[in-house]
């Protein structure tokens, strides 16, 4: 049986393992799980219209997925967040909600949460508050019925704004995602803050990331956040608050509403000095960076054997390969991808 490595054996041994520490120093603490990479909407920045998606066959069980997780806060994340694809369409992933929640229930686990569209909150909203889950993050980049049909290709507006509705009713904290999109959403910023704050909700402005080959260009789609935060200082009074959730958005307090306004800007400021985090895909390969394509394969180790050994072994040998950082470019000239998988397969 192989022994977990002890990547900083000063910290001392917790149970199964010592904590997650990469080379530069920053502590691991926080996974990201994309359960499946199948989704029920076709967002033009993050898929083609016909996408491929992966064999069943491929995928982990959601007990293998339970397995892995158990290993991760054995060795000190605290925090998870279940992404895909959409979460919410993956085959009695209940289940998986269930079977973590007892990590929140032993304390082991600080948060467990999920990014969604919101297109089956209405029927799952109250079970996921029964399995502890407190938050959630759900992706709106309009308000606008005809304009959210253009970008979602797929999706039901009226599903959506049901599944909010059902989120808050059952007693979530939600934050509204947006992405930043050129020519699309960018004469809306004022009403989703509007919007948002009047519900009690966070609103976090993102910017498209090159992930993945698409259907249109993105330069003609990229909007740097730093134009628009500049744009909304002549009517919005912005301050700088050290709030954060334990992800990489910064956040402002818009004082004539006296909200939340979070800015995620992979592009224009990168955030990787502080990042505690790692990406899990439904095939079990872990992202140690979602801007760079080194990989490592957890579900061989897992299947190789009952015990945590081999798969402790390759989580220390992938986190001590964490890079420094990514550097992402939009660039007209070159219009491909910085990596080549979408953001549904690594998850948001
Ligand atoms: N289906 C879920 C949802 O809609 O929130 C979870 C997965 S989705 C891939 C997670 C987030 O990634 C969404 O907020 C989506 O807008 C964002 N996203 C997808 N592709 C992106 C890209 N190329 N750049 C920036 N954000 C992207």
């Amino acid at each position: 049986m192989a022994e977990p490595r002890l990547t900083d054996p000063a910290r001392g041994a917790r149970q199964g393992g010592a904590e997650l520490v990469d080379p530069f120093g920053r502590h691991v603490s926080y996974v990201r799980l994309s359960v499946t990479d199948r989704c029920d909407f076709r967002c033009v920045y993050c898929m083609a219209e016909n996408m491929t998606f992966l064999p069943k066959k491929d995928l982990l069980s959601l007990e293998e997925l339970d397995r892995v997780c158990r290993v991760f806060i054995d060795r000190g994340v605290t925090k998870l967040r279940i992404t895909g694809g959409e979460p919410l369409v993956r085959k009695n992933i209940m289940w998986l909600f269930r079977a973590l929640g007892r990590h929140l229930e032993t304390g082991r686990l600080e948060e467990l949460t999920l990014t969604t569209n919101a297109s089956q909150l209405s029927r799952f909203a109250a079970e996921l508050v029964d399995c502890g889950v407190a938050r959630v993050n759900i992706s709106l980049d309009t308000l606008d019925e005809r304009k959210f049909r253009e970008i979602t290709r797929w999706g039901d507006f009226g599903k959506v704004m049901a599944g909010i509705d059902a989120a808050q009713a059952a007693g979530l904290k939600v934050k509204i995602n947006a992405v930043a999109l050129k020519g699309v959403n960018d004469g809306e910023f004022d009403e989703l803050i509007r919007w948002c704050h009047a519900r009690g909700m966070d609103l976090t402005l993102i910017e498209t990331m090159p992930l993945g080959e698409i259907d249109g260009d993105r330069t003609d789609q990229y909007l740097p956040l730093s134009i628009v935060r500049a744009r909304l200082m002549d009517r919005w009074q912005l301050t700088d608050i050290s709030y954060s959730t334990g992800g990489p958005a910064r956040y402002v307090e818009v004082e004539e509403t006296g909200g939340r306004l979070g800015f995620i800007t992979p592009m224009t400021h990168n955030f990787c000095e502080s990042c505690n985090r790692v990406r899990l895909t439904c095939t079990g390969t872990l992202y140690m960076c979602l801007g760079q394509e080194d990989a490592a394969d957890l579900r061989t180790p897992l299947r190789a054997s009952a015990d945590d050994g081999l798969l402790n072994q390759a989580i220390d040998e992938a986190i001590a390969r964490k890079p420094k950082g990514h550097d992402f470019v939009i660039d007209r000239r070159t219009n491909q991808p910085a990596v080549s998988r979408h953001m549904s397969m690594t998850g948001g």
